[in-house]
This record gives C-alpha cells, sequence and structure tokens, in this order.
C-alpha cells in the first residue's frame, strides 16, 4: 500500500509504508485524476435546441454550470481545459468559483470564447431565427481576417484565457455544409497562434476536415480537436510538429442512441452515422503512426459524468489499457502545459488521485465507477 502525504495541496512524500493516513486505500487501485483537455461545463446540459443560449439567464447557466462541475469531479477528472462555451466568459466565472472554494470541482483552464468567423461553426447562427434576436454574448469571437481575429484574440489574453480556441472548420453536426469544410484561413489562425504565444499561451483548433487540419497545424496550433477527418498528410504533419490530437471517439455512440430517441433533426443524426466509424479509424491510425493523444471527450453533448466510458472504445480502437490511461494523465497535462503540477503521482503535483475497485489494467470499464476522489489533498468522494 502507497502512502501519499499531501500538505498545501501538494504531495510532499510518497512511501509504500502503512503509515499514519486519514484514507485507507488498501485494496484500491490508486491513479492520478483524469484530465479531460475538451469539456464544455460552463454550459446548460446536453441538447440539440442550441436556442436556448438566447434565452437562458445568467443565473440559470451559473446554476447548471455548478452541477456539472460537480458532476465532473465525482467520475474522477480533476481537471478540465473548457475548450469553449457559447455565452462568452462562463468558463472563466466558473473556474473563478472554484478556485475561491465557492464551487466543487475540477482545476479548470478555461478558452474565454470561440475564435470562429461569422455563421461558422463557433457562431450562434440558428436557422429560423434572425440576426436581431442573437445575443451579443454567444458573439464575442467573431472575426474576418488576420488583423480581427488579431484583436479577438488579445481581448482573449487580456481577459483571462488559459488557451485559446480556432474553430479552423465547419462542426460535424452544423446545419448545412459539408462537415469539416474549412472557415477560417491559415493566416487568420497564424495571427491567433502569434497573439497566443507571445503571451506564453497555447491554441487549440476545432479541426474535422484534412484541408483544415493541415492549416491549423501549418500555422502553428498546439492541438487538434476532434481530427475526425485526417488523412496520411495530416497526421505525417502533426507527427512531425509534434501536435497532439483530443479525439472524442466515445459521443458517436451517445448521439446515434439518445439523438434519436429524443428526435434530434435528422440532418444532425445523419452526419454523425458518417463521420464516427470515419473518426475511429483515424484515431487508429493516428495513434498507430505516433501522434499524441490525449484523452478529450466533448462532454457536454453528452451527459457530464459520463466521461470514463470513452476509455472502452479508446481501447477497443488500438491503445492498451495504459496508453489510454496515460492519455487521461501524463500525457493530457503535457498537452495542455500543466506537468509540472497535474498527472502524475509525484512529489511537488498537486494532491489529486483517484481510486477504483478492480484492475483497470484488465478491464479498463471499472474506471466508469470512481469509488474515491481526491484534488488538491481534499477529499471530494469516498466510497459508496
Ligand atoms: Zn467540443
Amino acid at each position: 500500500m502507497q502512502t501519499v502525504v499531501i500538505e498545501s495541496g501538494r504531495i510532499t512524500s510518497l512511501s509504500s509504508g502503512s503509515g499514519n493516513v486519514d484514507l485507507d486505500l488498501s485494496g484500491y487501485t490508486c491513479l492520478p485524476g483524469f484530465i479531460d483537455t475538451h469539456t464544455h461545463i460552463a454550459e446548460p446540459i446536453s441538447t440539440a435546441d442550441l436556442s436556448v443560449f438566447y434565452t437562458i439567464s445568467s443565473r440559470e447557466l451559473r446554476e447548471a454550470s455548478r452541477v456539472n462541475a460537480e458532476v465532473t469531479l465525482a467520475a474522477g477528472v480533476t481537471t478540465v481545459r473548457n475548450v469553449g462555451s457559447y455565452v462568452g466568459w462562463s468558463g472563466r466565472d466558473l473556474r473563478d468559483r472554484i478556485n475561491r472554494g465557492e464551487v466543487i470541482g475540477p482545476r479548470m483552464q478555461v478558452a474565454g470564447y470561440y475564435l470562429t468567423i461569422p455563421a461558422g461553426g463557433g457562431d450562434l447562427v440558428i436557422p429560423g431565427f434572425e440576426e436581431s434576436e442573437i445575443p451579443a454574448r454567444v458573439r464575442m469571437g467573431i472575426a474576418r481576417g488576420p488583423d480581427e481575429f488579431r484583436q479577438k484574440a488579445e481581448e482573449a489574453v487580456a481577459g483571462g484565457a488559459d488557451v485559446l480556441k480556432v474553430i479552423a472548420s465547419g462542426a460535424v453536426l452544423a446545419f448545412d455544409g459539408v462537415p469539416g469544410a474549412p472557415e477560417m484561413t491559415a493566416e487568420e489562425i497564424r495571427a491567433v497562434v502569434e497573439v497566443a504565444h507571445a503571451a506564453g499561451i497555447k491554441v487549440t483548433a476545432h479541426a474535422h476536415g484534412a484541408q483544415s487540419i493541415k492549416d491549423a497545424i501549418g500555422a502553428g496550433v498546439d492541438s487538434i480537436e476532434h481530427a475526425s477527418l485526417a488523412d496520411d498528410e495530416a497526421i505525417r504533419m502533426a507527427l512531425e510538429k509534434n501536435v497532439a490530437f483530443s479525439m472524442d471517439i466515445y459521443n458517436g455512440s451517445y448521439i446515434a442512441t439518445v439523438g434519436r430517441e429524443d428526435g434530434w433533426p435528422e440532418e444532425f443524426i445523419r452526419k454523425n452515422d458518417e463521420t464516427t466509424e470515419a473518426q475511429r479509424q483515424v484515431f487508429t491510425r493516428a495513434h498507430e503512426a505516433g501522434v499524441r493523444i490525449s484523452f478529450g471527450t466533448d462532454s457536454g453533448v453528452y451527459p457530464h459524468g459520463d466521461n470514463a466510458k470513452q476509455f472502452v472504445v479508446m481501447v477497443q480502437r488500438g491503445m492498451t489499457p495504459m496508453e489510454a490511461i496515460k492519455a487521461a494523465t501524463s500525457v493530457a497535462a503535457e498537452v495542455i502545459g500543466w506537468d509540472e503540477d497535474v498527472g502524475t503521482l509525484t512529489i511537488g503535483r498537486f494532491g489529486d488521485l483517484i481510486a477504483v475497485r478492480g484492475d483497470p489494467l484488465s478491464d479498463i470499464s471499472v474506471l466508469q465507477h470512481i469509488d474515491v476522489v481526491v484534488k488538491g489533498g481534499l477529499v471530494f468522494r469516498q466510497g459508496d
């Protein structure tokens, strides 16, 4: 049994003796807390009716975010990178409330708002609604041309973003258009990258289509979200530039079942069916080629707290259980630039640890129920 001593939130010693501990973890498998590099926890729950973002009150949004944060932490996810919310800065609000101890939730990195072209994948233009009905708070990161994007990026950095998120290509489930069609140009993406890197923060690109993935990598982004339709050249470029992929390969199954049951628009269901298997094949090819893949679930598309359901698909599609766990711990920490703080049970890191009954290396699905959750040395969940 390993004893982990945590003082002021950080691990100060590790030993194999029994020691004098409050938390008895004998019989458990201990891991560092999970890191989800692609979540949307500062939003209302999963819905295909995006007009809710036009009408939701700040109070309702804060309450939904609070619940999402608590559920996410209880699932063993002690760190998240919140890569976007339609309501500008709702992630920052949640991050700051967690840091002040007002809300129970994971340690958060946040993007300020989606950097996106007019009517692009991050712009909340919904068929049937007049543009005048769209509140300004959901359109804060809209720009066109490198100069405007530079300006929006500077405002995001000044406002306290930990990471910038560009919408390089269209969304898979957007109305109209071809899934993954390029939206931002390479020059526009490069303008954002220059601002972010000058400020010492990273840029991640939402990119489904092969061309957009290549444009984003060429423009210097640090990671790619989704990477659904990457081709061999995109994979080669990612390897060459050490760009990580964050691939959400479980939620297609969720949408295929729940989306149908809940009567999501036919166009969403069809586009989901067309891209889920293709994306899983890309996952296998990218992993085999040696591309760094971090655990990013896109939770928010499916219920928060179900993040660990993705591990089973990662193992089915070619990762060993240990590789899948590393994708959610040490590899994810490196990708988000917090590898001095989280991702391993090592002296000096934050005291984030989780424990499960059973052996995830022989059955990865045991990670879907985390018995013990400790964040920064504070116990949030202890058995049932
Ligand atoms: Zn997402």
